[in-house]
């Protein structure tokens, strides 16, 4: 059999009103550099992972003025109106370039701390697996839920509760299936694995670092910034 084939795909259409900021979060400056260029290098500096997708915001003034250096190649598909329509349209864009079904990587441009062991250790738990998963992190918090009035109903059982993360690793096909199933079905899909679940199908989760954040309000940067540094010096 050959060697297993991983794509990364990114979603970076968003506009991130969160952050109050001028401009999407992902061009926002972190170290020297925007999110989106970290996020990029860590994907691209991992030898198996081929080429990445991107997509990007039709009226994206940002991304022209990047000047990217990445170890692997990278192509743009316009983003849309939801993250699973940009992830859709680069799924469909890879599809027209390769011939094969590769594994797919979905990781968010926001999330600029990914580990490469975390992608290590998801293409070495998933690769021969059926369906694919994602990476995520136990609840460690004891859970609450309220009603309408905010007044306390429940104190959920928190083990096997997992706050769900990128990347998500899936076959090219069937993910691209599962999300033109979901819309088609007109079912909200928050990220691929809830597409694939509604397949049927069962994936894995993954026990990552919990400094793999996703950037959505401004104090995340500061927080980004200080996992990168200490990441740097382990
Ligand atoms: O807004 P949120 O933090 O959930 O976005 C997660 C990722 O999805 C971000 O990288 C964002 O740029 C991307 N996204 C997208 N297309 C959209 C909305 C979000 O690619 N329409």
């Amino acid at each position: 059999m050959s060697n297993p084939q991983f794509w990364a795909v990114v979603p970076a259409a968003g506009i991130g009103e969160r952050m109050q900021a001028d401009k999407p979060k992902q061009y926002l400056q972190l170290l020297g550099q925007t999110v989106i260029e970290h996020t990029l290098q860590r994907l691209a500096s991992h030898p198996q992972i081929e080429g990445i997708m991107v997509a990007i915001s039709a009226n994206d003034s940002w991304w022209p003025n990047l000047s990217l250096s990445l170890d692997c190649p990278l192509h743009v598909v316009e983003g849309g109106q939801h993250r699973a329509d940009s992830v859709l349209n680069s799924l469909i864009g890879l599809s027209e370039r390769v011939d094969n079904d590769p594994w797919v990587l979905v990781h968010d441009a926001a999330r600029p701390c990914l580990r490469v062991t975390d992608i290590d250790k998801m293409l070495i738990s998933l690769s021969e697996h059926d369906v694919g998963g994602i990476l995520g992190v136990l609840v460690n918090d004891t859970v609450k839920r309220t009603n309408l009035d905010n007044e306390i109903t429940e104190t959920v059982d928190r083990r096997n509760l997992w706050r769900a993360a990128t990347p998500q690793m899936f076959r090219l096909r069937q993910l691209k299936q599962a999300l033109e199933t979901a819309f088609s079905q007109q079912m909200t899909v928050t990220d691929e694995a809830s597409a694939i679940e509604l397949m049927g199908l069962s994936p894995m989760m993954i026990g990552g670092h919990s400094d793999n954040i996703k950037i959505t309000v401004p104090e995340d940067l500061a927080l980004a910034s200080w996992f990168l540094q200490q990441q740097g010096e382990a």
